[in-house]
Protein backbone atom coordinates (compact mmCIF):
# COMPACT_ATOMS: atom_id res chain seq x y z
CA UNK A 1 0.00 0.00 0.00
CA UNK A 2 2.60 2.51 0.49
CA UNK A 3 4.15 2.24 -3.08
CA UNK A 4 0.50 2.97 -4.06
CA UNK A 5 0.04 6.34 -1.34
CA UNK A 6 4.01 7.21 -2.47
CA UNK A 7 2.75 7.06 -6.08
CA UNK A 8 -0.68 8.91 -6.02
CA UNK A 9 0.10 11.76 -3.46
CA UNK A 10 3.26 12.52 -4.84
CA UNK A 11 2.68 14.71 -8.05
CA UNK A 12 5.54 15.43 -10.27
CA UNK A 13 7.00 19.11 -9.14
CA UNK A 14 8.66 19.96 -12.18
CA UNK A 15 7.62 23.64 -13.65
CA UNK A 16 5.71 24.23 -16.93
CA UNK A 17 9.00 25.43 -18.45
CA UNK A 18 7.43 26.94 -22.50
CA UNK A 19 3.91 26.08 -21.69
CA UNK A 20 1.86 28.66 -23.89
CA UNK A 21 -1.82 28.57 -23.17
CA UNK A 22 -2.18 27.61 -26.60
CA UNK A 23 -0.45 24.42 -25.36
CA UNK A 24 -3.20 24.06 -22.43
CA UNK A 25 -6.30 22.64 -23.41
CA UNK A 26 -9.05 23.01 -21.12
CA UNK A 27 -10.38 19.51 -19.22
CA UNK A 28 -12.97 18.95 -17.70
CA UNK A 29 -13.03 16.66 -14.99
CA UNK A 30 -11.39 18.40 -11.89
CA UNK A 31 -12.56 20.34 -8.81
CA UNK A 32 -11.07 22.91 -6.73
CA UNK A 33 -10.16 21.61 -3.13
CA UNK A 34 -10.67 23.63 0.44
CA UNK A 35 -6.92 22.96 0.87
CA UNK A 36 -6.11 25.45 -2.50
CA UNK A 37 -5.22 22.49 -4.29
CA UNK A 38 -6.87 21.61 -7.77
CA UNK A 39 -8.29 17.84 -7.95
CA UNK A 40 -8.04 16.23 -11.27
CA UNK A 41 -10.85 13.64 -11.39
CA UNK A 42 -9.92 11.76 -15.06
CA UNK A 43 -9.11 8.40 -13.06
CA UNK A 44 -9.02 6.59 -9.36
CA UNK A 45 -5.36 8.54 -8.50
CA UNK A 46 -7.24 11.48 -7.98
CA UNK A 47 -3.80 13.78 -8.33
CA UNK A 48 -3.68 16.77 -5.87
CA UNK A 49 -2.32 19.67 -7.50
CA UNK A 50 -0.61 22.72 -6.20
CA UNK A 51 0.33 25.54 -9.05
CA UNK A 52 3.08 23.96 -11.43
CA UNK A 53 2.63 20.28 -10.57
CA UNK A 54 1.96 17.90 -13.13
CA UNK A 55 0.20 14.54 -12.23
CA UNK A 56 1.27 11.06 -12.14
CA UNK A 57 0.71 11.03 -15.70
CA UNK A 58 2.68 13.66 -16.18
CA UNK A 59 0.78 15.45 -19.60
CA UNK A 60 -2.58 16.73 -17.18
CA UNK A 61 -0.87 19.83 -14.77
CA UNK A 62 -2.08 22.64 -12.83
CA UNK A 63 -1.97 25.89 -14.85
CA UNK A 64 -3.93 28.82 -12.99
CA UNK A 65 -7.07 27.07 -10.84
CA UNK A 66 -7.76 24.14 -13.15
CA UNK A 67 -6.65 21.11 -14.61
CA UNK A 68 -5.47 21.61 -18.07
CA UNK A 69 -4.16 18.64 -21.22
CA UNK A 70 -0.56 19.47 -22.16
CA UNK A 71 -0.57 17.14 -25.48
CA UNK A 72 -3.62 18.18 -27.34
CA UNK A 73 -2.89 17.85 -30.86
CA UNK A 74 0.32 16.22 -30.53
CA UNK A 75 1.27 12.91 -31.31
CA UNK A 76 4.46 10.28 -30.24
CA UNK A 77 3.39 8.99 -34.26
CA UNK A 78 1.16 7.20 -36.64
CA UNK A 79 1.29 3.85 -37.77
CA UNK A 80 -1.55 1.63 -40.09
CA UNK A 81 -2.12 -1.76 -38.23
CA UNK A 82 -4.36 -4.76 -39.05
CA UNK A 83 -7.21 -4.19 -36.36
CA UNK A 84 -6.51 -7.91 -34.94
CA UNK A 85 -3.51 -6.28 -33.38
CA UNK A 86 -5.29 -4.38 -31.14
CA UNK A 87 -6.21 -6.64 -30.51
CA UNK A 88 -9.94 -6.97 -31.60
CA UNK A 89 -10.91 -10.27 -33.37
CA UNK A 90 -14.67 -9.65 -33.50
CA UNK A 91 -14.80 -5.93 -34.85
CA UNK A 92 -14.18 -5.37 -38.60
CA UNK A 93 -11.81 -8.55 -39.33
CA UNK A 94 -9.05 -7.92 -41.71
CA UNK A 95 -9.54 -4.11 -41.91
CA UNK A 96 -7.03 -1.29 -41.29
CA UNK A 97 -6.48 0.94 -38.85
CA UNK A 98 -4.79 4.23 -38.18
CA UNK A 99 -3.33 4.25 -34.70
CA UNK A 100 -1.67 6.55 -32.49
CA UNK A 101 -0.78 7.94 -28.69
CA UNK A 102 0.52 10.70 -27.40
CA UNK A 103 2.61 10.76 -24.44
CA UNK A 104 1.90 9.83 -20.60
CA UNK A 105 0.36 7.26 -18.88
CA UNK A 106 -1.43 6.97 -15.48
CA UNK A 107 -0.63 3.42 -14.99
CA UNK A 108 2.64 2.51 -13.77
CA UNK A 109 3.41 -0.99 -15.19
CA UNK A 110 6.96 -2.23 -14.14
CA UNK A 111 6.45 -4.56 -17.60
CA UNK A 112 5.35 -1.67 -20.03
CA UNK A 113 6.31 -2.24 -23.42
CA UNK A 114 5.22 1.39 -24.65
CA UNK A 115 8.10 2.06 -21.44
CA UNK A 116 9.28 5.06 -24.07
CA UNK A 117 6.10 6.49 -25.05
CA UNK A 118 3.83 5.83 -22.26
CA UNK A 119 6.42 7.57 -19.51
CA UNK A 120 8.29 9.67 -21.45
CA UNK A 121 8.99 13.30 -20.22
CA UNK A 122 10.73 14.34 -22.85
CA UNK A 123 8.72 16.25 -25.42
CA UNK A 124 10.46 15.79 -28.65
CA UNK A 125 8.50 12.28 -28.47
CA UNK A 126 5.44 14.50 -29.70
CA UNK A 127 7.07 15.63 -32.85
CA UNK A 128 3.85 15.27 -35.04
CA UNK A 129 1.33 17.37 -34.27
CA UNK A 130 -1.93 17.12 -35.87
CA UNK A 131 -5.73 18.09 -35.88
CA UNK A 132 -8.51 16.11 -35.35
CA UNK A 133 -9.68 17.18 -38.61
CA UNK A 134 -6.17 15.56 -39.86
CA UNK A 135 -6.28 12.20 -38.90
CA UNK A 136 -9.85 11.68 -39.50
CA UNK A 137 -8.97 12.79 -43.60
CA UNK A 138 -5.76 10.63 -43.37
CA UNK A 139 -7.69 7.61 -42.14
CA UNK A 140 -10.15 7.67 -44.89
CA UNK A 141 -7.46 8.46 -47.31
CA UNK A 142 -5.48 5.81 -46.70
CA UNK A 143 -8.51 3.57 -46.56
CA UNK A 144 -8.83 3.08 -43.13
CA UNK A 145 -11.94 1.66 -41.74
CA UNK A 146 -11.10 3.40 -37.90
CA UNK A 147 -8.53 4.87 -36.08
CA UNK A 148 -7.33 3.79 -32.70
CA UNK A 149 -5.92 5.73 -29.78
CA UNK A 150 -3.54 3.42 -28.33
CA UNK A 151 0.24 2.96 -28.00
CA UNK A 152 -0.38 5.05 -24.70
CA UNK A 153 -3.51 5.30 -22.70
CA UNK A 154 -6.49 7.69 -23.60
CA UNK A 155 -7.48 8.47 -20.35
CA UNK A 156 -4.88 10.84 -20.12
CA UNK A 157 -5.66 12.58 -23.58
CA UNK A 158 -9.09 11.91 -23.61
CA UNK A 159 -10.36 15.85 -24.56
CA UNK A 160 -8.17 15.00 -27.72
CA UNK A 161 -9.42 11.63 -28.47
CA UNK A 162 -13.09 12.81 -28.30
CA UNK A 163 -12.38 15.40 -30.81
CA UNK A 164 -10.47 12.95 -32.96
CA UNK A 165 -13.57 10.19 -32.50
CA UNK A 166 -16.13 13.47 -33.88
CA UNK A 167 -13.89 14.23 -36.65
CA UNK A 168 -13.54 10.55 -37.66
CA UNK A 169 -17.34 10.03 -37.38
CA UNK A 170 -17.85 12.70 -39.30
CA UNK A 171 -16.67 10.93 -41.99
CA UNK A 172 -17.83 7.54 -41.65
CA UNK A 173 -14.46 6.00 -39.74
CA UNK A 174 -14.97 4.20 -36.65
CA UNK A 175 -13.15 4.56 -33.40
CA UNK A 176 -10.84 2.29 -31.02
CA UNK A 177 -9.56 2.50 -27.66
CA UNK A 178 -6.90 0.48 -26.35
CA UNK A 179 -7.07 0.92 -22.54
CA UNK A 180 -6.52 -0.27 -18.83
CA UNK A 181 -9.94 1.43 -18.19
CA UNK A 182 -8.31 2.80 -15.06
CA UNK A 183 -10.65 5.81 -14.91
CA UNK A 184 -13.63 7.40 -12.61
CA UNK A 185 -17.54 7.09 -13.82
CA UNK A 186 -17.59 10.38 -15.90
CA UNK A 187 -14.61 10.54 -17.68
CA UNK A 188 -15.42 7.03 -18.62
CA UNK A 189 -18.87 8.14 -20.04
CA UNK A 190 -17.24 10.76 -22.15
CA UNK A 191 -14.36 8.16 -23.27
CA UNK A 192 -16.64 5.33 -24.45
CA UNK A 193 -19.06 7.25 -25.62
CA UNK A 194 -17.05 8.39 -28.48
CA UNK A 195 -15.76 4.91 -28.85
CA UNK A 196 -17.44 2.36 -31.62
CA UNK A 197 -15.16 -0.62 -30.01
CA UNK A 198 -12.20 -1.05 -27.03
CA UNK A 199 -10.07 -3.45 -26.03
CA UNK A 200 -9.83 -3.03 -22.22
CA UNK A 201 -6.89 -4.24 -20.28
CA UNK A 202 -7.40 -7.06 -17.35
CA UNK A 203 -3.89 -7.39 -15.85
CA UNK A 204 -4.83 -9.52 -13.49
CA UNK A 205 -7.22 -10.55 -10.89
CA UNK A 206 -5.69 -9.44 -8.17
CA UNK A 207 -5.78 -6.39 -6.35
CA UNK A 208 -2.36 -6.96 -5.16
CA UNK A 209 -0.95 -6.87 -8.55
CA UNK A 210 -2.22 -4.31 -9.25
CA UNK A 211 -0.93 -2.19 -6.76
CA UNK A 212 2.18 -3.24 -6.69
CA UNK A 213 3.36 -4.38 -10.48
CA UNK A 214 0.62 -1.17 -11.95
CA UNK A 215 0.49 0.88 -9.29
CA UNK A 216 -3.08 0.92 -9.45
CA UNK A 217 -6.38 -0.69 -8.55
CA UNK A 218 -8.19 -3.88 -9.49
CA UNK A 219 -11.69 -2.69 -8.53
CA UNK A 220 -12.19 0.58 -10.60
CA UNK A 221 -11.14 -1.65 -13.70
CA UNK A 222 -13.84 -4.00 -12.95
CA UNK A 223 -16.56 -1.33 -12.77
CA UNK A 224 -15.45 -0.01 -16.28
CA UNK A 225 -15.65 -3.88 -18.06
CA UNK A 226 -19.28 -3.97 -16.23
CA UNK A 227 -20.15 -0.43 -17.35
CA UNK A 228 -19.21 -0.75 -21.12
CA UNK A 229 -20.85 -4.15 -21.22
CA UNK A 230 -23.96 -2.85 -19.81
CA UNK A 231 -23.94 0.11 -21.91
CA UNK A 232 -23.51 -1.90 -24.76
CA UNK A 233 -22.76 0.28 -27.31
CA UNK A 234 -19.08 0.17 -27.52
CA UNK A 235 -18.00 -3.20 -28.46
CA UNK A 236 -15.48 -4.84 -26.09
CA UNK A 237 -12.83 -7.31 -25.87
CA UNK A 238 -9.85 -7.83 -23.15
CA UNK A 239 -6.71 -8.41 -23.02
CA UNK A 240 -4.38 -10.84 -20.26
CA UNK A 241 -1.24 -10.65 -20.92
CA UNK A 242 0.34 -13.29 -18.44
CA UNK A 243 3.78 -12.77 -16.69
CA UNK A 244 5.47 -16.07 -15.47
CA UNK A 245 4.80 -16.58 -11.21
CA UNK A 246 2.71 -13.66 -11.68
CA UNK A 247 -0.71 -13.98 -12.90
CA UNK A 248 -0.90 -17.42 -14.51
CA UNK A 249 -1.94 -19.95 -11.93
CA UNK A 250 -4.97 -21.74 -12.88
CA UNK A 251 -6.54 -20.32 -9.74
CA UNK A 252 -6.29 -17.06 -11.02
CA UNK A 253 -7.48 -17.07 -14.48
CA UNK A 254 -10.03 -19.66 -13.20
CA UNK A 255 -11.70 -16.46 -11.33
CA UNK A 256 -10.55 -14.18 -13.95
CA UNK A 257 -12.46 -15.92 -16.52
CA UNK A 258 -15.62 -16.92 -14.02
CA UNK A 259 -15.99 -12.90 -13.29
CA UNK A 260 -15.90 -12.17 -16.54
CA UNK A 261 -18.75 -15.13 -17.80
CA UNK A 262 -20.83 -13.81 -14.93
CA UNK A 263 -20.45 -10.46 -14.88
CA UNK A 264 -19.87 -9.47 -18.52
CA UNK A 265 -21.54 -12.76 -20.68
CA UNK A 266 -19.69 -15.52 -22.27
CA UNK A 267 -19.66 -13.20 -25.58
CA UNK A 268 -16.75 -10.42 -24.44
CA UNK A 269 -13.77 -12.13 -26.42
CA UNK A 270 -10.57 -12.64 -24.19
CA UNK A 271 -7.18 -12.63 -25.47
CA UNK A 272 -4.14 -14.13 -23.48
CA UNK A 273 -1.10 -12.85 -24.72
CA UNK A 274 2.92 -13.67 -23.94
CA UNK A 275 4.93 -11.74 -21.82
CA UNK A 276 8.29 -10.39 -23.16
CA UNK A 277 11.35 -9.51 -20.85
CA UNK A 278 10.73 -5.03 -20.93
CA UNK A 279 11.20 -2.04 -18.90
CA UNK A 280 11.78 -2.80 -15.33
CA UNK A 281 10.75 -6.38 -15.56
CA UNK A 282 13.95 -8.32 -16.77
CA UNK A 283 14.03 -11.35 -14.28
CA UNK A 284 10.36 -13.13 -15.56
CA UNK A 285 10.91 -15.46 -18.54
CA UNK A 286 8.87 -14.98 -22.17
CA UNK A 287 5.38 -16.55 -21.34
CA UNK A 288 6.00 -20.11 -22.75
CA UNK A 289 3.09 -20.72 -25.53
CA UNK A 290 1.81 -23.59 -23.43
CA UNK A 291 0.63 -21.13 -20.76
CA UNK A 292 -1.19 -19.77 -22.61
CA UNK A 293 -2.98 -23.03 -24.35
CA UNK A 294 -3.54 -23.88 -20.89
CA UNK A 295 -5.31 -20.24 -19.99
CA UNK A 296 -7.15 -20.60 -23.27
CA UNK A 297 -8.97 -23.80 -22.14
CA UNK A 298 -9.94 -22.34 -18.80
CA UNK A 299 -11.58 -19.75 -20.02
CA UNK A 300 -13.66 -22.27 -22.63
CA UNK A 301 -14.12 -24.42 -19.60
CA UNK A 302 -15.47 -21.56 -17.16
CA UNK A 303 -17.94 -20.77 -20.56
CA UNK A 304 -16.67 -18.14 -22.36
CA UNK A 305 -17.12 -18.36 -25.88
CA UNK A 306 -14.31 -16.81 -27.59
CA UNK A 307 -10.71 -17.09 -25.99
CA UNK A 308 -7.55 -16.39 -28.42
CA UNK A 309 -3.99 -16.81 -28.18
CA UNK A 310 -2.00 -13.78 -28.79
CA UNK A 311 1.84 -12.97 -29.47
CA UNK A 312 3.04 -16.68 -30.55
CA UNK A 313 2.43 -18.80 -33.37
CA UNK A 314 -0.97 -20.76 -32.74
CA UNK A 315 -3.27 -20.74 -35.61
CA UNK A 316 -5.80 -22.79 -33.47
CA UNK A 317 -6.01 -20.71 -30.47
CA UNK A 318 -6.22 -17.27 -32.95
CA UNK A 319 -8.96 -18.87 -34.76
CA UNK A 320 -12.83 -18.09 -33.75
CA UNK A 321 -15.15 -21.10 -33.93
CA UNK A 322 -18.74 -21.39 -33.66
CA UNK A 323 -20.30 -21.76 -29.95
CA UNK A 324 -23.56 -23.17 -31.92
CA UNK A 325 -21.67 -25.58 -34.25
CA UNK A 326 -18.15 -25.77 -33.51
CA UNK A 327 -17.32 -24.78 -37.24
CA UNK A 328 -14.10 -22.45 -37.98
CA UNK A 329 -15.89 -18.93 -38.64
CA UNK A 330 -12.63 -17.24 -39.13
CA UNK A 331 -9.46 -18.86 -39.77
CA UNK A 332 -6.07 -16.52 -38.64
CA UNK A 333 -2.47 -17.43 -38.46
CA UNK A 334 -1.28 -14.06 -36.65
CA UNK A 335 -2.76 -11.21 -37.83
CA UNK A 336 -3.83 -12.62 -41.57
CA UNK A 337 -7.14 -13.81 -42.15
CA UNK A 338 -6.43 -17.27 -43.64
CA UNK A 339 -10.68 -18.64 -43.50
CA UNK A 340 -14.21 -16.78 -43.58
CA UNK A 341 -16.76 -19.21 -42.81
CA UNK A 342 -19.45 -15.97 -42.22
CA UNK A 343 -22.52 -15.29 -43.97
CA UNK A 344 -24.52 -12.07 -44.25
CA UNK A 345 -24.55 -10.30 -40.15
CA UNK A 346 -21.69 -12.36 -38.74
CA UNK A 347 -23.91 -15.53 -39.09
CA UNK A 348 -21.96 -18.66 -39.26
CA UNK A 349 -22.36 -20.43 -42.34
CA UNK A 350 -22.79 -23.43 -41.67
CA UNK A 351 -25.67 -23.25 -38.63
CA UNK A 352 -26.62 -19.06 -39.13
CA UNK A 353 -25.91 -18.70 -35.63
CA UNK A 354 -25.17 -15.05 -35.09
CA UNK A 355 -21.87 -14.07 -33.89
CA UNK A 356 -21.14 -11.61 -31.60
CA UNK A 357 -19.16 -8.44 -33.23
CA UNK A 358 -19.08 -5.97 -35.67
CA UNK A 359 -19.24 -7.35 -39.06
CA UNK A 360 -19.48 -6.18 -42.37
CA UNK A 361 -19.60 -8.72 -45.11
CA UNK A 362 -16.60 -9.83 -46.45
CA UNK A 363 -13.58 -9.50 -44.40
CA UNK A 364 -10.90 -6.85 -45.25
CA UNK A 365 -7.80 -7.79 -47.20
CA UNK A 366 -4.67 -5.46 -44.63
CA UNK A 367 -3.21 -8.39 -43.63
CA UNK A 368 -0.22 -8.09 -41.28
CA UNK A 369 1.09 -5.33 -42.64
CA UNK A 370 2.85 -2.38 -40.53
CA UNK A 371 2.92 1.15 -42.03
CA UNK A 372 4.43 3.89 -40.17
CA UNK A 373 3.04 7.33 -41.73
CA UNK A 374 3.21 11.05 -41.58
CA UNK A 375 -0.15 12.82 -40.41
CA UNK A 376 -0.15 16.82 -41.65
CA UNK A 377 -1.79 19.01 -39.30
S1 LIG B 1 -5.35 11.45 -15.33
FE1 LIG B 1 -3.26 11.97 -14.69
S2 LIG B 1 -3.43 13.85 -13.47
FE2 LIG B 1 -5.49 12.97 -13.66
S3 LIG B 1 -5.74 11.75 -11.79
FE3 LIG B 1 -5.01 10.36 -13.40
S4 LIG B 1 -2.75 10.34 -13.21
FE4 LIG B 1 -3.51 12.10 -12.05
Amino acid sequence: MAALRSAASSPQTAPEPGLTAEEAHPTRFWQRLSDGRVQCDACPRECRLNEGQRGFCFVRARLGDAIVLTTYGRSSGFCIDPIEKKPLDHFLPGTSVLSFGTAGCNLGCRFCQNWDISKSREWDTLAHSASPEAIARTALKQGCRSVAFTYNDPVVFLEYAVDVAAACHELGIATVAVTAGYVKPAARAMLFGAMDAANVDLKAFDDDFYRTVAFARLAPVLETLEAVAAEGRTWLEITTLLIPGLNDSDDEIGRLTSWIAEHLGPDVPLHFTAFHPDNRMLDRPPTPAATLSRARSIALAAGLHFAYTGNVHDPAGQSTACPGCGSTLIGRDGYRITAWHLAEHGRCATCGRRTPGVFEGAPGTWGARRQPLSVGS
